[in-house]
């Protein structure tokens, strides 16, 4: 554990303070503890995947015909009538349950976005937190004040004054360690470990499975291989997300890029913490599949 989130937990521990007071705390400690600051420093660590956790493949059930994955909190600028702070989330709908994945750094930007989006927050049934960093479990307290009728799934690793924390202001906690299908046509990787421990959402589309990440801790390519696995697909359809290469030497990226085309992924959407050198040349190698993303795209399936 380093230093920035062991602060972090430190914070969370104090389970007594009232919460109001608390959730300041928790944001102070979060905001101490996003994924990119200081930028990453080499590659990503590349854990091996456990193979032990593997559920079964299983045929895969499909919830709907259309789908659309909203970024609704980024970094990167893609409606310039938004607005864009570090971090992450994204609302899909389309399954039986609409979900919000990740919450972005602070609520006010999250629900400014969904309302400009004309997403509203009370149709939301679901949350996933890919991780525990500040840019995308920030948004989280300020955004179940609007609606906690939601079922949070987060990492089993998370600390337990932050499960209460979510306990206490109504929404219901479910706790992810193993991949696992969340209900029809959503799935989660389960906890990887990359340093930090992180689940990615696997959605099966009509077109195939739709990988999104939050950071990619654990790499982005070990998560696209595993979530590959869950779902027992030869081919995915897109991986969005934060893809964690912002400032990740050209010959890493490469590699990165050659693991996609090995791991027959046909559409790539990365954002967030990805990088603009890795952005610039993803678009190179994908072309038209690559899908130029950031606060406000939306993409469709089909
Ligand atoms: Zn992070
Ligand atoms: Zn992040």
């Amino acid at each position: 554990m380093n230093g920035t989130v062991y602060t972090a937990w430190l914070y969370f521990g104090r389970s007594a303070i009232k919460w109001g007071c608390r959730r300041l705390i928790i944001m102070m400690a979060l905001f101490m503890s996003s994924c990119v600051t200081p930028p990453p420093r080499g590659p990503s660590p590349a854990p091996s995947p456990s193979p032990a956790q593997m559920p079964s493949p299983e045929p895969v059930s499909k919830a709907g015909d259309r789908f659309t994955f909203t970024i609704v909190y980024d970094n990167n600028e893609y409606d310039p009538g938004l607005e864009t702070e570090w971090g992450f989330s994204c609302v899909i709908e389309g399954l039986e349950k609409t979900i919000l994945f990740d919450t972005g750094g602070d609520h006010a930007t999250l629900l400014s976005n969904m309302r400009k989006l004309k997403i509203d927050p009370g149709k939301i049934d679901v949350i996933v937190l890919s991780h525990i960093h500040g840019d995308h479990v920030g948004g989280l307290s300020g955004f179940l004040e609007e609606n906690s009728d939601v079922t949070v799934y987060l990492p089993h690793s998370f600390p337990v004054s932050f499960k209460s924390m979510v306990r206490e202001m109504g929404a219901e906690v479910a706790e992810i360690s193993e991949a696992q299908q969340l209900f029809t046509g959503a799935f989660t990787t389960g906890e990887l470990d990359g340093g930090i421990k992180e689940q990615s959402l696997i959605v099966a589309t009509s077109r195939g499975p739709v990988i999104v990440t939050g950071c990619a801790h654990p790499g982005v390519v070990n998560i696209v291989r595993k979530a590959r696995n869950i779902v027992a697909e030869d081919t995915v359809y897109l991986v969005m997300g934060g893809f964690h290469m912002a400032g990740a030497p050209a010959s890493r990226i490469e590699s990165v890029i050659n693991g996609f085309r090995q791991l027959s992924v046909r559409k790539v959407a990365p954002c967030h913490c990805s990088g603009d050198e890795t952005r610039r040349l993803f678009r190179e190698e994908y072309g038209e599949n690559y899908i130029n993303s950031g606060v406000g795209k939306s993409i469709a399936i089909p």
